[in-house]
C-alpha cells in the first residue's frame, strides 16, 4: 500500500450526505432545521493559519504522507481555508438532553464536516473541523474555538485512544490567526484568546441527539433511515435480522460499546465533565472534549467542570448512573419505531446495561489489581475499602495504582510495602495514624488476596498494560497552553509523544508522571474549567 503524495489524492465518498435529505435553505443563519438532517455550510476563511501540531499515526488512517502532512496545503485545508475536490462541507442536525433537560434542536453550531474519506482499506473516515465559523446551528454563539481548548481536545484525543479508550481522533490543530472573545468563567471578566481549529476524525459523529431530535419532531421516517444507515455503516453484523430484532441487536450494541466506553473511563481517571446526550457518541466514542479532567487525587465526587459545580451531576462516581440515564433517553427516542408488544424486550435490554456493567466493572477492576478474575465473594469488600482509603489519604490515583504492581508478596515485605507509597499522598502531613493503619491494614489484605492467585509471575507486567503511567494531568496539558499561548510549541509535540505510550516507563520523561504541584490545584485550566471554549 503506498501512502498519497498530495491532499489531492484523498478520496471522498459523503454517505450521509448523498442518503440524507438536507435543509433546503443554503444561506448561513440560525434557525430551526426541519426534515433534513443536514445544512450545507463552508468553513469561514481565516487570516494567519498556522499548523501548531498534527499526529502523524492519523494521517496514517488517512493515508497520508509526510509530504502531505508537511505542506502548506496541509494548514489550508485543515483551517478551513481550502476545500479539497469531494469535499461537501455541512454541519449536521441533532438535539440533546443538556444536564438532564431537553434543551432542543442544538447541532453542529461550531463543527463542520468536511466529507468521508475512504482510505485503501476501505474504512471511512469522517473529517470535521472544529471552530471554522458560524453554521445554522450556532444559535447566538460565534462557531468558533480557542487554542487552549483545541489543544485540550486534541492532546486527549490521542492520550485517549492510545491508552486504549474509545475515542473519536484528532488529526490537526491550527492557529487561524484571529483572536476571539471569551468570558472563561463567565464571571464578566471577557479577553481576546487566539482562535484555532482541530480537525477531528472518527467514523461517525453521530450522537444520541441525533436520534432524540427526530424522534421528538415525530420525524420518524428520518428517524428510521438513522438508524438503518447507522446499522448498514457501522454495525453491518445485524444488517440480516428481521427488523425489530435488527434494532435490539443494534441498541444492545449501543448499550455495551457504552459501558465499555465508561469502563475504561472509571480505568484511567477521566472524568468528561458534560455527558449530555448530544455529547454521546452511537459508536460508544469519546466524544467533545471539554471541561474535561483527568483525576489527580482519587475522589469520586471530584467533577472538573465549574458550570457542573452546583450540582455535580458529571462528577466521577456518577458516570455509569448518567450513561445509563442517556441510554435510557435513547431507547425513548427509538421507541416508536417498535410495536407497543415489542417495548418491552427494549426495556429489558436497556436494564441488562446495569448488569454489563457490572461485570465489565468487575473484569476491570481485577486486572488493575493484578487478579486473574474478580472474586465476587471477597473483591467487593477489597474494592469499597480501597476506595475509602484512597479518598480519605487524598491519595493520587496513577500513581498509586502503577505503584501497586511492586507491593511484594515476602512475608516480611509489608513494611517496606508503604514506603512504596511515599509519593502518593496530596497532605503527608496531614494523614493520621488511624488513616495509615487502614492503608496498611488494606495492604496486608491485598497481598494475602494475591497471594491465592495461580499465576502471579507476570503481575507487575499484567498490571502495568492497565495502569498507565502517563495520563494527560491537567497541569500538564495547561503548562504547554501557557508555552503556546507564547508561540511555542515544543510541549504539546512533547506531550503528544509521550501520550503515545502511557504504558511505557520512559525513564527520560519520568517528570511527567509526577503528582499534581501545589500551585496547579487551584489554577483556572488545571483543576477548574468550564463549558467557555
Ligand atoms: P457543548 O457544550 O460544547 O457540547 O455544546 C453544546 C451546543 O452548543 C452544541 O450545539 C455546540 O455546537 C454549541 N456550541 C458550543 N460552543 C459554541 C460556539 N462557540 N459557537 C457555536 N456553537 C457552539
Ligand atoms: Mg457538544
Amino acid at each position: 500500500m503506498s501512502l498519497l503524495s498530495s491532499l489531492d489524492q484523498l478520496i471522498f465518498h459523503n454517505r450521509f450526505v448523498d442518503a440524507f435529505p438536507a435543509d433546503k435553505i443554503t444561506e448561513n443563519y440560525p434557525r430551526q432545521v426541519f426534515n433534513a438532517a443536514y445544512s450545507f455550510v463552508k468553513p469561514t476563511p481565516v487570516s494567519q493559519p498556522q499548523c501548531v501540531a498534527y499526529a502523524t499515526d492519523v494521517a496514517r488512517c488517512l493515508d497520508l504522507s509526510a509530504d502531505c502532512y508537511e505542506s502548506a496545503a496541509f494548514t489550508q485545508v485543515f483551517s478551513g481555508n481550502r476545500l479539497l475536490a469531494g469535499m461537501q462541507p455541512q454541519a449536521s442536525c441533532y438535539g440533546g438532553h443538556q444536564f438532564g433537560h431537553w434543551a432542543g434542536q442544538l447541532g453542529d453550531g461550531r463543527a463542520i464536516n468536511l466529507g468521508e474519506v475512504v482510505n485503501q482499506q476501505g474504512q471511512y473516515w469522517t473529517l470535521q473541523l472544529k471552530g471554522a465559523g458560524l453554521t445554522p446551528y450556532s444559535r447566538r454563539a460565534d462557531g468558533l474555538a480557542v487554542l487552549r481548548s483545541s489543544i485540550r481536545e486534541f492532546l486527549c484525543s490521542e492520550a485517549m485512544h492510545h491508552l486504549g479508550v474509545p475515542t473519536t481522533r484528532a488529526l490537526s490543530v491550527m492557529l487561524t490567526g484571529e483572536t476571539v472573545i471569551r468570558d472563561m468563567f463567565y464571571n464578566g471578566n471577557p479577553k481576546a484568546e487566539l482562535g484555532a481549529v482541530v480537525c477531528r476524525v472518527a467514523p461517525s459523529f453521530t450522537r444520541f441527539g441525533h436520534f432524540q431530535l427526530f424522534s421528538a419532531r415525530q420525524e420518524y421516517p428520518l428517524l428510521e433511515q438513522l438508524v438503518e444507515f447507522t446499522i448498514a455503516t457501522d454495525f453491518k453484523e445485524y444488517q440480516v435480522l428481521p427488523k425489530e430484532q435488527r434494532y435490539l441487536a443494534w441498541f444492545s450494541d449501543v448499550c455495551r460499546r457504552t459501558a465499555q466506553m465508561i469502563v475504561h473511563w472509571q480505568r484511567v481517571g477521566f472524568v468528561h465533565g458534560v455527558m449530555n446526550t448530544d455529547n454521546m457518541s452511537i459508536l460508544g466514542l469519546t466524544i467533545d472534549y471539554g471541561p474535561y479532567g483527568w483525576l489527580d487525587n482519587f475522589d469520586f465526587d471530584w467533577t472538573p467542570n465549574t458550570t457542573d459545580a452546583g450540582e455535580r451531576r458529571y462528577r466521577f462516581g456518577n458516570q455509569p448512573a448518567i450513561a445509563f440515564w442517556n441510554l435510557a433517553q435513547l431507547a425513548n427516542a427509538i421507541a416508536p419505531l417498535f410495536q407497543i408488544k415489542t417495548q418491552p424486550k427494549l426495556v429489558a435490554v436497556l436494564t441488562s446495561f446495569n448488569e454489563l456493567f457490572a461485570h465489565e466493572w468487575q473484569k476491570m477492576m481485577a486486572s488493575k489489581l493484578g487478579f486473574s478474575a474478580f472474586d465476587v465473594s471477597e473483591d467487593h469488600e477489597l474494592c469499597s475499602e480501597l476506595f475509602e482509603v484512597l479518598q480519605q489519604a487524598e491519595i493520587d490515583m496513577s500513581l498509586f495504582f502503577r505503584q501497586l504492581a511492586d507491593v511484594s508478596l515476602d512475608n516480611e515485605g509489608c513494611d517496606d510495602d508503604l514506603t512504596l507509597f511515599n509519593d502518593v499522598f496530596y497532605q503527608p502531613e496531614q494523614l493520621t495514624t488511624d488513616i495509615q493503619q487502614k492503608f496498611i491494614g488494606w495492604l496486608k489484605k491485598y497481598r494475602n488476596r494475591l497471594l491465592k492467585e495461580h499465576y502471579v509471575a507476570d503481575r507487575k507486567q499484567r498490571m502495568h498494560a492497565v495502569n498507565p503511567k502517563y495520563v494527560l494531568r491537567n497541569y500538564l496539558a495547561q503548562q504547554a497552553i501557557d508555552k503556546a499561548e507564547q508561540g511555542d510549541f515544543s510541549m504539546v509535540k512533547d506531550l503528544l509523544a509521550l501520550v503515545q505510550r502511557p504504558y511505557d516507563e520512559q525513564p527520560d520523561k519520568a517528570q511527567y508522571a509526577l503528582k499534581r504541584p501545589d500551585w496547579a490545584k487551584q489554577r483556572a485550566g488545571c483543576s477548574m474549567l468550564s463549558c467557555s471554549s
